[in-house]
């Protein structure tokens, strides 16, 4: 099958053939139709997550349809269409498992990382972790529902029942929320690099009611601000936009070093958190809430042989919505 290939970090992706793989015990082998891609996968690429499997196949937020299925993996038929997320496999006796953490699972696995992922004509999955998908949503459409969608919901489930929800970073999982967070009768303001026409121009078109520069204050004070942008110097700035008793939540994988601050910025029980991956639970949430929600995601597509200039467009900053790959 053709796939683009991680062989060691820090290099572009290369073209490769490799063997079909083959469902193990409690799997599905799927047809990639869609692979979003996600800002996690350019930290994966750029070393800044630790170990990964190599050489990898990147890629967490897959559409296709099964194809074959293990002789114990009967939870979905020949032909449908599933969605696979990051979280790929987690042990469920842990701690965190058993009371309903998993997705801070001791011995967690995730897909694209740990796992080969959907930078691919095939790939197999552990069929526990995969989501129908409302007929709704084309493939390429519903690709970015599955980290974008997934991961920023829970991020906004964690910031609260707040009515002003400052979005920093208005990317793939921004424009999906602002679009969640719309439905949900809250009032949703967006902060861009400062100067970004095209970003704020696109946050108004999904119903934000306030944009500017992330150095801009909004003019009421947040409830909660949910931060996408991989930029810690961001802590700070949400903090200070936050009334008292706020959260600010991080909704990505890495970021750069948060700078010092001065304590009034946390003082009043304003309060900083991280999210990490999501539960099976976020997943079939959101998967159902996404369509009586009317969402529309905003994609680009490109073919998979191209993977490397869609990473190139994401680093850069140039898409407004999410960049798709399609084998
Ligand atoms: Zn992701
Ligand atoms: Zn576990």
């Amino acid at each position: 099958m053709r796939a683009q290939l991680l062989t060691q970090a820090g290099r572009p992706l290369a073209a490769a053939d490799l063997p079909e793989p083959r469902p193990g015990p409690g799997q599905l082998l799927i047809a990639v139709k869609a692979c979003a891609i996600c800002r996690t996968d350019l930290h994966i690429l750029d070393g800044e997550l630790p170990d990964p499997k190599l050489p990898l196949v990147l890629g967490h937020e897959i559409v296709g349809t099964v194809v074959e299925r293990a002789p114990d993996a009967d939870r979905f038929a020949i032909g449908d269409r599933v969605g696979v997320p990051w979280l790929g496999w987690t042990c469920g006796v842990c701690d965190y498992c058993r009371g309903g953490r998993e997705n801070l699972c001791d011995r967690a696995r995730f897909t694209g990382y740990q796992i080969d992922g959907g930078y691919a004509e095939l790939t197999v999955a552990d069929q526990r972790y995969c989501f129908a998908i409302d007929p709704r949503f084309a493939d390429v459409a519903a690709a970015p529902l599955l980290c974008a969608g997934l991961i920023g919901y829970r991020t906004l489930r964690l910031a609260g029942e707040g009515q002003r929800i400052g979005i920093y970073g208005f990317g793939a999982a921004a424009h999906i929320i602002a679009q969640v967070a719309r439905h949900q009768g809250r009032q949703v303001f967006a902060f861009t690099r400062p100067g970004d026409v095209a970003a704020q121009t696109f946050a108004r078109s999904l119903g934000a009611v306030w944009t500017g520069g992330s150095d801009e204050t909004p003019p009421e004070p947040l409830d909660a601000a949910l931060i996408f942008a991989p930029v810690g110097a961001l802590v700070p700035a949400a903090l200070a936009a936050t009334r008292k008793g706020g959260t600010v939540v991080c909704g990505g994988i890495h970021m750069s070093d948060i700078p010092s601050f001065p304590y009034r910025l946390l003082w009043e029980e304003r309060v900083v958190r991280s999210v990490a991956n999501l539960t099976r639970r976020d997943a079939e949430e959101f998967l159902a809430l996404a369509p009586k929600a009317g969402i529309g995601t905003a994609t680009i597509a490109y073919p998979l042989a191209e993977a490397n200039r869609a990473l190139a467009d994401l680093r850069n900053g140039a898409l407004q919505g999410a960049a798709v790959l399609v084998p």
